[in-house]
């Protein structure tokens, strides 16, 4: 248990979902009093359900869309469908969630006097024509194609952070996400590493959107809340945004081939046609993290490939998905 004086009241909106839930377990075992804030869209219950009978655990069913009034001390703003099948399936309600929630939860924050960490990112930088991108780099955007709720919206939130910042001297942090797997990743969400991992276990073919060359870089979800806990409390003030991501760049052929050997499956490739928008590119710089914070991903692909892999085995034995 953590002295009192230094136990927080932490409130992380979309703490039901793949990301938030790891950053709840983590915040709960610090000894911190966490209230977990999800409408449930592409969260579950499942993900939080072996903390909701500790004592420093409370689940609040809320839209973040609408105003909500409880008393904190910081806030971890998570709330966003974040794969693209997810915020592309109500374009419009993904951007009033990343617009309209980040006015309520800094309007929050600003009441409260709680310091407020934004999950931004990498699709800030769009299609990206500086590679690896360092944060100054302001990025090459669609604003009407299909991504474009979740990039725009994500990249207001950004401006009103930091006009809140200059306005209001509110306390904040920025950091972008670089893309980011692990357990509790839902497995119908169409994003590469789950939909990789299923095919892979259910012997599907492997579906390889375009050519297969387009590159991501991976990171694994125990790094990320490591991450994001140096960012809330470092020391320098530093408010970012600073880039969160595991430097090391794959192609999408690199990582199909990956899942095949670790899960020993017989899958075969198919091409699938490349979604529009689909960014060619995209790897973190991560200088500032590793100068400021001190932090370096300490999980390369094939160990959390592995946990991955095992957690969606595990579903599928217990007969919470289907095996094919
Ligand atoms: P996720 O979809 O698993 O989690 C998002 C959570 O937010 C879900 O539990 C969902 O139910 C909840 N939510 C959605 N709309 C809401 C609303 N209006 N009110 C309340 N709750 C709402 O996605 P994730 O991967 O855990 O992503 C979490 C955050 O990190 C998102 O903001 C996302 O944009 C950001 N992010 C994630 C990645 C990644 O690779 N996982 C990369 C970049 C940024
Ligand atoms: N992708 C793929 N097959 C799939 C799902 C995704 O080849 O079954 C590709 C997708 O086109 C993109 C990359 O994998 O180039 C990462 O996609 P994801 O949806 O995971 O995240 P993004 O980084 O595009 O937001």
């Amino acid at each position: 248990m953590k002295k009192y004086s230094l136990r927080k009241r932490v409130l992380v909106t979309g703490g039901a979902g793949f990301l938030g839930s790891h950053l709840c377990e983590r915040l709960v075992h610090e000894g911190h009093e966490v209230l977990c804030v999800d409408n449930f869209f592409t969260g579950a219950r499942a993900n939080i359900a072996h903390l909701l009978g500790h004592s420093n655990f409370e689940l609040l069913r809320h839209d973040v869309t609408f105003p909500l009034y409880v008393e904190v001390d910081e806030i971890y703003n998570l709330a966003c469908p974040a794969s693209p099948v997810h915020y592309q399936f109500d374009p419009v309600q993904t951007t009033k969630t990343s617009v309209i929630g980040a006015i309520n939860m800094l309007g929050l924050a600003k009441r409260t006097h709680a310091r407020i960490l934004q999950a931004s990112t990498s699709e800030v930088y769009g299609d990206p024509s500086v590679h690896p991108q360092p944060e100054a780099y302001w990025g090459n955007v669609n604003p009407i194609g299909p991504r474009s709720c979740y990039d725009e919206g994500k990249r207001c939130a950004e401006t009103l952070f930091f006009d809140y910042h200059r306005q209001h001297s509110l306390d904040i942090r920025v950091v972008r996400i670089f893309n980011t797997y692990g357990p509790r990743m839902h497995p119908n969400d169409g994003r590469v590493v789950s939909n990789f991992i299923m095919q892979a276990l259910r012997g599907e073919a492997i579906t390889i959107y375009g050519d297969g060359l387009q590159t991501r870089s991976f990171c694994y979800v125990d790094d990320l809340v490591e991450g994001f806990l140096r960012m809330m409390s470092n020391p320098h003030g530093l408010v970012g945004p600073v880039n969160l991501g595991n430097p090391h760049e794959f192609t999408m052929l690199e990582l199909a081939q990956a899942v095949i050997a670790q899960t020993g499956s017989c899958s075969q490739l198919v091409f699938r046609p490349l979604p529009s928008d689909d960014p060619k590119q995209r790897q973190p710089d991560i200088t500032l993290a590793r100068e400021k914070l001190g932090w370096m991903p300490q999980v390369q692909l094939p160990e959390g490939l592995q946990k991955t892999i095992e957690y969606f085995r595990g579903l599928i034995e217990q007969g919470w998905i289907p095996a094919a």
